[in-house]
């Protein structure tokens, strides 16, 4: 039986408009999951997709936080801001984010303690890439990722999320096999014993993505270790998405 609360993310990344907002949000009104379910569209859209949200279970996440409270600095969103705005959740280190925009573990440490101070439950996403995989570094780069980004971090009533998001996975349709995401998310509760706790690694939750589908979800969900998944591609699909919602709340019921 698992202790945490399944959680599904969807992650639209650069996509998505008001039309998509309307059928996605459609699509879950009235309807009870035994799961926690958000949506992190467009900055932009935030506030369009709060509006529709009173009928329905869905929890709005962003893409990104400013590490940087107030000032000029042209172009960030800070904590507050988009606490203020609704958001419950923020994803913090996505890869898109490590590579294309240069952010650090630093960085990462720095967002989820701005996240954590304004009530936000920061989304740390790792990964290692394939190169790292082939040369069995995958342990090495994501216990480095996890120690810098969040050691030191107080988390006195206060909880975070893991996203263990293989870089070879994501947008490739290559998912990793259940037994390989369910082996690195063991590694992943261990390493954060190290870095916290076992009281604290035990109720952090930690999510698989990377080329999730409605047909892979199920079998990465009953995984031991696998609390969630994070879902890009597939999320632009309102009828996938729901799908991939309805497996892990069916799965959560059935544990339970
Ligand atoms: C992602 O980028 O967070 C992601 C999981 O993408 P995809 O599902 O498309 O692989």
């Amino acid at each position: 039986m698992k202790t945490r609360k399944p959680m599904i993310i969807a992650n639209w990344k650069l996509n998505g408009g008001l039309d998509l907002i309307c059928t996605s949000v459609a699509s879950f009104i009235g309807k009870h999951f035994d799961a926690q379910i958000a949506i992190c569209p467009p900055y932009i859209y935030i506030r369009d997709m709060m509006t529709f949200l009173q009928y329905s279970e869905l929890q709005i996440g962003s893409q990104n936080v400013s590490k940087y409270e107030s000032g000029a600095y042209t172009g960030e969103t800070s904590a507050q801001m988009l606490k203020e705005a609704g958001v419950s959740l923020c994803l913090i280190g996505h890869s898109e984010r490590r590579t294309m925009f240069g952010e650090t573990n630093q960085a990462c440490f720095n967002k989820i303690a701005r996240a954590l101070q304004h009530e936000l439950l920061p989304v740390l996403c790792i990964g290692e890439n394939r190169e790292e995989r082939e040369q069995k570094k995958t342990q090495e780069i994501l216990r480095q990722q996890l120690t810098e980004s969040l050691k030191g971090l107080d988390l006195t009533g206060k909880n975070l999320c893991v996203a263990y998001e293989p870089i070879w996975a994501i947008g490739t349709g290559l998912a990793a096999t259940p037994e390989v995401a369910q082996e690195t998310h063991q590694f992943i509760r261990e390493a954060l014993v190290d870095v916290f706790d076992l009281i604290t690694a035990q109720r952090i939750r930690i999510l698989y993505g990377g080329s999730v589908t409605k047909n892979n979800a199920q079998d990465l969900l009953i995984q031991k270790d696998i609390d969630g998944l994070l879902v890009g591609g597939a999320s632009l699909d309102p009828g996938h998405f729901l799908t991939i919602c309805e497996h892990a709340s069916r799965i959560a019921k059935e544990e339970n």
